[in-house]
């Protein structure tokens, strides 16, 4: 099928929840994937995070092809030997002694807000329940992650929400502080808000938030879902804050496409459930492990992960050069390749802009450019995509004309986001999560 009859029968018969790019992606190799019509487009977006290994890599598909000719699935009636080799390079290389296998990040957020509170009930007694998640928090869309979602227009028309969930500011211990009550169980936290906007809180934070957690015996989930697997240039992004979390979840990148997502915690933590507490008929599939067992091979032994750190710094580097000399731009910041790019306009219609020159970016919080690539992305793929950001942005600007640019000059992050003043790795990175966000400023271009 044509992109036309793709997006044709989408409308005809699929439910109307995403708002799509007008292509219709068939195949991949490396950074570039094709469209229905054999185009070529340089994948910064990666599933979201996804494609860690990027597109059709040797590894993941054999391992794949060989899993699927062997065993595609089994029940967890029965032990598995693709689901104990994936949990044992997990908690070999976390603060993690067990795990829970399901298939995507939402579920295991659920599974973990549901360890949480039955470690609290065991231990505490059936008052102890809440959790605390943050202001512009992103945790998933099923009724008790959209709830931990700390934005009401993800929550908006789902009343009534899962009761026991408060919400603090992000980067702010005191704001934590005041919503900590005699029913608190955990505090439930990403390491980079990714979808809030690419926003990284400082160390400092961190540390005294991990003190907090434990003067109070209350749980700290970190979510990796986002951050995990290398994404951050370590291959967990805690590791970088040095806190030690009680549970962590990942997905995204862990099966590099395949649907998998887990939920770690430490033995103390993990003995809260038993037979029958939690379940998934598909969690911890043999075809989906032997898929994220190519990704650990690929990050771990063949070394991607020290790549995908210098390709972080690399991308870091040139978006703070094109902010020094574009006005348009208001804050770079991010880690490793996870990097947001702060606009004074609206970034949708740079995604467009880039799209038109075929390269795939995406945006988040209405004005955040978010640059996600494979972990393989290459210096070459990179200077590419600052060409074509540099060109975009001049060409908008030149629209907007000097007005605006004299303006866009004093703009700082409308999120007011301190510029990093030391390379992209370092949580140092301030964020006042009490100024709220304001796309508006786009009254004067024409878009
Ligand atoms: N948590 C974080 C930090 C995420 O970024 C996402 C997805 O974007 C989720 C949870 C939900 O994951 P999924 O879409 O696999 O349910």
């Amino acid at each position: 099928m044509l992109t036309e009859e793709l997006q044709q029968h989408t409308a005809r018969t699929i439910m109307n929840t995403y708002a799509r790019l007008p292509i219709g992606l068939v195949r991949g190799q490396g950074c570039t994937v094709y469209d229905a019509e054999d185009r070529d487009y340089l994948d910064f977006v990666a599933g979201i995070a996804v494609n860690a290994l990027g597109h059709g890599h040797p590894g993941l598909v054999t391992a794949i092809a060989r899993q699927a000719q062997r065993l595609l699935h089994t029940s967890n009636l029965f032990y598995s030997e693709p689901q104990v080799r994936l949990a044992n390079r997990l908690v070999s290389h976390s603060f993690a002694d067990k795990v829970f296998f399901c298939n995507s990040g939402a579920e295991a957020n659920e599974a973990a807000i549901k360890l949480a509170r039955r470690h609290a009930f065991q231990h505490h007694g059936p008052d102890r329940y809440e959790i605390i998640t943050m202001h512009h928090s992103f945790h998933g869309r099923t009724l008790a992650t959209l709830t931990a979602t700390g934005q009401t227009r993800v929550q908006h028309g789902f009343a009534p929400l899962l009761p026991g969930f408060t919400y603090a500011g992000f980067n702010d211990v005191a704001s934590i502080e005041r919503q900590m009550t005699p029913h608190t169980a955990a505090v439930m936290i990403e390491p980079i808000q990714g979808e809030g906007g690419v926003v990284v809180a400082d160390r400092s934070f961190w540390a005294t938030l991990q003190q907090l957690c434990r003067d109070r015996g209350v749980l700290l989930i970190v979510d990796e879902i986002q951050t995990g697997m290398g994404r951050t240039g370590t291959l967990f992004a805690y590791e970088q804050i040095q806190i030690r979390p009680d549970i962590m979840t990942l997905a995204k990148g862990l099966g590099g496409g395949l649907p998998i997502g887990a939920c770690l915690a430490t033995d103390d933590v993990a003995r809260a459930f038993d037979p029958g507490s939690h379940a998934s008929t598909f969690g911890g599939n043999p075809l989906a492990c032997a898929g994220a067992l190519a990704v650990f091979q690929a990050l771990v032994d063949d070394h991607l992960l020290e790549h995908g750190r210098a390709m972080g710094e690399y991308l870091h580097k040139g978006l703070q050069e094109l902010k020094s000399r574009c006005a348009l731009i208001a804050d770079v910041r991010g880690l490793g390749l996870l990097q947001g790019m702060e606009l004074t306009m609206a970034g949708h219609p740079i995604v467009q802009d880039c799209l038109a020159r075929r390269v795939l970016i995406n945006c988040t919080r209405e004005n955040v450019l978010r640059f996600v690539p494979p972990l393989i992305v290459t210096t070459r793929e990179i200077d590419r995509l600052l060409n074509v950001l540099s060109d975009t942005l001049t060409k908008r600007l030149s629209r907007v004309g000097s007005r605006h640019a004299h303006r866009a000059h004093d703009t700082r992050s409308s999120i007011r986001t301190e510029p990093a003043p030391g390379p992209a790795l370092g949580f140092d990175q301030g964020v006042d999560q009490g100024a709220t966000l304001s796309v508006g400023d786009t009254g004067d271009i024409q878009l």
